[in-house]
């Protein structure tokens, strides 16, 4: 990893040494490529895509005592399928890999969705009714703010968008508003790469009683581990680098409060039919065995782009909190293991600028999403904010030659070689 972002070294210090009661898998791979398998019945080496809706009796009393949950075992594929359970195993594993909190190690259950956004929409269904609010950092996913400020609000569920970087206007918002009840996080966030402090926010939250989630897509648990700072809930749209080939839809809902994950929220989720389907949930286990290999280069890769754009006279600016010019460095630096692969930078040519640079890219891909292979670029004034309104668009930092990157894992000089043609 690149030596000019130092590790933060507790972080580091229990990833290396591992869960005193993991001591079989001591390193990150380890708990990636083997947390979550069980044993097949017929030997098979990896987990079969357990394409069943519904799962059969030896007898009747079995039935009874399966829907009694007086037995464990698999009903029916909305309410859980093997396939699903692997892949929400090893991620609870990952997210809890070498955590502590209050002194104690931290164990999680997952709820697999069909998609990041399926997952968001348990975690608000399970958590918010009539007359709550959420209070949330204005830089969100588009789906996500959509939800907040569309859906909800005719279900009676408000919300309020600060900047929650001012923990001072931060602490102030949860004093006087008792109808909070949900802190919503995402960090690090589309597209200028914003960061929010998820200790300092989640101590705040605790202090007036509000549940915290956290949407870790960006990082992923080999950067960041939300759990370490207390919050309730973390969500992924595994979509992104879980899954890391692109070849999936997905989501999970993970919650530290074991027990109502097993219950109250398994219920709410099953019956809101969101579910995860095995072949999905098969690709998504597969990718996630190279997920620190992945992203070790993703994350090298990314630093020396970042340096060449920074220096490169036809960009104006990058946002990535691995240079020392991106306001939330410190909170990066606190809190991630290194700053990502997701990073944005602006033309000096502006719209057009954008429009020729993006026509140009000879290995680089155009297109949205992230977290693949291969590196994506999109250019949001011409794409997914053509028709958004330019104030609306300041508001995030959408400037008309604003380009979002993936940085992928090619060979690094190749996306240097494609970027400098581009940009000439
Ligand atoms: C993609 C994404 C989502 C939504 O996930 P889907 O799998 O597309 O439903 C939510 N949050 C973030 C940060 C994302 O990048």
């Amino acid at each position: 990893m690149d030596k000019s972002f130092p590790l933060s070294p507790d972080i580091h210090e229990d990833i290396i040494s591992g869960h005193p009661e993991r001591n079989i898998l001591t390193g990150w791979s380890s708990v990636a490529v083997h947390s979550g398998h069980s044993q097949d019945p017929n030997y098979a080496h990896l987990v079969p895509i357990y394409a069943s809706s519904t799962f059969v009796y030896d007898e009747a009393e079995q039935g009874m005592r399966r829907f009694s949950g007086k037995e464990e075992g698999y009903i029916y594929s909305r309410w859980g399928n093997p396939t699903f359970t692997e892949a929400e195993n090893k991620i609870a594993a990952l997210e809890t890999f070498g955590v502590q909190y209050n002194g104690s190690p931290v164990e999680v259950k997952g709820i697999l969705h069909a998609s990041g956004m399926g997952a968001i929409t348990t975690l608000m269904v399970a958590n918010l009714k009539q007359g709550d609010k959420i209070l949330t950092h204005f830089s969100l996913y588009g789906g996500t703010e959509e939800l907040i400020t569309n859906i909800l609000p005719p279900l009676g569920i408000g919300h309020i968008i600060a900047d929650l970087r001012d923990l001072n206007k931060a602490e102030d918002i949860l004093k006087e508003d008792q109808s909070i009840r949900l802190l919503y996080l995402e960090t690090p966030a589309n597209p200028t790469i914003q960061c929010v402090d998820i200790e300092e926010l989640t101590r705040l939250a605790k202090q007036y009683n509000v549940i915290v989630a956290c949407d870790n897509t960006f990082a992923t648990p080999f950067l960041q581990q939300p759990f370490r700072y207390g919050v309730d809930f973390v969500i992924h749209s595994t979509t992104k680098f879980l899954n890391g080939h692109g070849t999936a839809i997905g989501g999970i809902m993970l919650g530290r409060d074991v027990e109502r994950m097993k219950t109250r929220i398994h219920v709410l989720a099953k019956t809101l039919g969101g579910n995860a389907n095995p072949f999905d949930a098969f690709m998504l286990i597969s990718g996630m065995k190279t997920l620190e290999v992945r992203m070790e280069r993703h994350c090298q890769n990314a630093m020396e782009v970042a340096h060449f754009l920074n220096d490169h006279p036809a960009v104006s600016k990058v946002n990535y909190t691995g240079l020392e010019s991106h306001p939330d460095r410190h909170i990066a630096l606190k809190q991630m293991r290194h700053p990502g692969a997701m990073m944005s930078f602006e033309l000096k040519r502006g719209l057009q600028g954008g429009i020729d640079f993006m026509n140009k890219l000879r290995m680089c891909v155009r297109t949205v999403s992230l977290g693949t292979c291969d590196t994506l670029l999109s250019h949001p004034a011409s794409m997914t904010h053509y028709s958004v309104p330019k104030e609306e668009k300041e508001k995030y930092g959408i400037t008309d030659g604003l380009i979002r990157m993936n940085v992928g894992i090619e060979n690094v000089q190749d996306i240097i070689n494609d970027l400098d043609q581009a940009l000439k």
